[in-house]
């Protein structure tokens, strides 16, 4: 465990050693071009790996705070390929020093873009998002990409076999971003499944363990929804989901985090939260529900709360925390529904 702990550590400043490579690259790569349309490319190419870096500042010292232990099957495989990433990105770039050639400069930065592909970046970027703030770099790298591939389109006159180059790297990009969401995303509703929960909630509970810092969870489940979908039918019945989703999203921070625990079950974490806070917002977002009417039906959720610093083992309180709310949202049930219950 200790030693995939120091690899995650390494995992993370070796993305930003090859984002800041790639950052050095392009302005040498800016400088060095005399077609104008090239030179701007290049420089418009290096102030997006500028913006990715202002990512990986903002997340750096949380990452380091907590070293995501959860988050990497394999770390010391991915510290290895990464390792070998920024090796072979010095091999490439002592070439195109040697041979300053257009070709040369377009491979250079497909394969850097190319490398940048590696899943862990990606997976480091769905992880620390919510803990970022504002930036996403998704859809910073969106257009970065786009930008690149229709850069090699536009030059792959010159040099053909380039423009082919563009099009495998774009469908990477796409691959890759959908096999990522595979993983965490819940295709429905865009929440996190549960598995994306859980390992985002796992960081988050180390987190607080460390800040000593108040958290809150929520278990929220629909109200007789079975009813919505014989009446409706199944189709309306996702329909409905959505709106709950979206409802459930407008109603909390964005750092935040909300998952889809199960068919007509969603889960949030709220981090660094005042206690007595907590109801009133746990309120808030059963009544966004109710006055939703998500597809023209009106639905009502039950909501389980539970609440504390964690002091203990947070893998441990993780799964504590989320029987207790569970347990509330059962009260919350035999209650009469439409209403919050909280753990005492
Ligand atoms: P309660 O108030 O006690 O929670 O009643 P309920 O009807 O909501 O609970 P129950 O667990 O009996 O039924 C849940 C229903 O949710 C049954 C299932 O068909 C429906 N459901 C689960 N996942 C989906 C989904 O992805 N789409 C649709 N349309 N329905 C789903
Ligand atoms: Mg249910
Ligand atoms: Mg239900």
């Amino acid at each position: 465990m200790d030693m995939n702990r120091d690899s995650i550590s390494d995992i993370i400043h070796l993305c930003i050693a090859i984002n800041e490579r790639a950052s050095e690259i392009y302005i040498m790569l800016s400088r060095a071009d005399d077609n104008k349309d090239l030179k701007r490319f290049w420089t418009e190419m290096a102030n997006e790996e500028k913006i990715h870096e202002a990512f990986w500042n903002n997340v750096k010292k949380i990452a380091e705070e907590y070293k995501l232990p959860h988050v990497f099957d394999d770390p010391l495989a991915t510290r290895n390929d990464l390792e070998q990433i920024l090796e072979k990105v010095e091999i490439l770039l002592k070439r195109w020093e040697k041979s300053q050639s257009m070709k040369n400069a377009l491979i250079l930065a497909y394969r850097l873009e190319y490398y940048m592909l590696h899943p862990a970046f990606e997976i480091l970027y769905h992880t620390l998002k919510p803990l970022s703030g504002e930036t996403d770099p998704e859809d910073t790298y969106d257009i970065h990409i786009n930008r690149f591939i229709e850069m090699f389109v536009r030059y792959g006159s010159v040099t053909p076999e380039l423009e082919l180059l563009g099009e495998t790297l774009q469908s990477l990009w796409q691959r890759n971003k959908i096999l990522t969401k595979l993983v965490m995303i819940d295709s429905l509703t865009g929440l996190l499944n549960r598995r994306g929960f859980l390992i985002l909630a796992k960081e988050l509970f180390y987190l607080a363990q460390r800040n000593k810092e108040n958290m809150g969870l929520l278990m929220i489940d629909i109200d007789k929804f079975k009813k919505v979908n014989d009446a409706h039918g199944h189709p309306k019945g996702d329909e409905v989901l959505k709106g709950v989703a979206e409802s459930l999203k407008r109603s909390v921070r964005k750092s935040d985090i909300i998952g889809r625990f199960g068919g007509e079950e969603f889960i949030i974490l709220l981090p660094a939260i005042q206690s007595t806070a907590l109801k009133r917002i746990a309120d808030k977002i059963r009544q966004g529900v109710e006055n939703r009417k998500p597809a023209g039906i009106p639905v009502t959720i039950s909501v389980g709360v539970t609440q504390g610093v964690i002091h203990a083992d947070p893998d441990a309180e993780l799964f504590s925390w989320i029987a207790k709310a569970d347990e509330c949202l059962y009260l919350a049930k035999t209650n009469g529904r439409n209403c919050v219950v909280s753990a005492p």
